[in-house]
């Protein structure tokens, strides 16, 4: 099995069968649901093995060490008091220690007897973030490269743009047969242009970059980019989604700055070279 992040119900049947559970990312939506299943044999990449043992490694993986500064006030809520989740999800508030039984590389592969699977590591959206290819029936399962109307997130602390759009060319090469994500409906070649699906999943963000260089003619502060609508693509606005879209801003700022084309003056103030 592919992540767990469903609730008891949707396991019920498969608990005792799962062998082998392989973890896409360790974000709490693909990982909640581990404990359903005593016999499996749990793999996760290597980049993100430290936060699966140590708390305080998982909490920097949230970046929540940034919120004060981008959002003017401290954090009181969490996220999990923000959001209702289904009862059957069982959803523990803080850290809670996964046991890992192997570590993913890029290229490890699996054989199950009816299929081959591959691990194809895809850093962006998470540092260690895989994605799986299931060889045999070439069936690409790309977790949270998920194709979302609101465009790729990478709002984690070591969440990056520059590895988003990589991966994302990527598995635009491997042309599957058929393309699942995390959480949307599976994308079915012939019926879906899969190539042109991820090219305008990333066009989301990097329309988002195009918006903020132009709004960087004149010089500007980092409240007054982050209260633009361009910059966040959510339609709802929460406190999380706030601080989401001011995390992928800010790797916006860093990126442009990276490439020459703006620059941030002592008094804080952004703006166009
Ligand atoms: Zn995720």
């Amino acid at each position: 099995m592919i992540d767990a992040g469903s609730g008891g119900r949707a396991y019920r049947d498969i608990r005792e069968s799962v062998d082998i559970l392989l973890l896409s990312h360790n974000h709490f939506d693909h990982i909640n649901g581990v404990s359903f299943f005593p016999n499996a044999q749990i793999w996760a990449s290597r980049e993100e093995a430290p936060g699966y043992e140590d708390a305080a490694v998982y909490a920097s993986y949230n970046g929540y060490q940034h919120w004060e500064k981008l959002m003017g006030q401290p954090r009181h809520r969490r996220f999990g008091q923000t959001t209702k989740m289904p009862e059957d999800i069982p959803v523990s508030p803080g850290f809670i220690p996964v046991p890992l039984g192997g570590l993913i590389d890029d290229g490890q592969s699996w054989d199950t007897g009816h299929e081959h699977i591959i691990a194809l590591h895809t850093p962006g959206h998470s540092h260690g973030h895989c994605s799986f290819w299931l060889e045999t029936s070439n069936i690409l399962f790309s977790g949270d490269i998920d194709l979302s109307p609101y465009g790729p997130w990478y709002g984690g602390n070591y969440s990056s743009f520059d590895q988003f759009e990589k991966s994302v060319r990527r598995l635009e090469l491997m042309d599957p047969a058929v393309l699942t994500t995390s959480h949307r409906r599976p994308f079915v070649r012939g019926e879906d242009n899969i190539a042109q699906l991820l090219r305008e999943y990333i066009d989301i963000g990097l329309q988002k970059e195009h918006n903020i260089l132009q709004y960087l003619k004149v010089p500007r502060d980092f409240q007054d980019i982050a209260d633009q609508p361009f910059v966040s693509t959510y339609p709802t606005r929460t406190e999380y989604t706030q601080f989401w879209s001011r995390m992928m801003l800010l790797k916006h700022l860093q990126r442009l700055e990276r490439q020459g084309l703006i620059t941030e003056f002592d008094d804080g103030q952004w703006r166009r070279i």
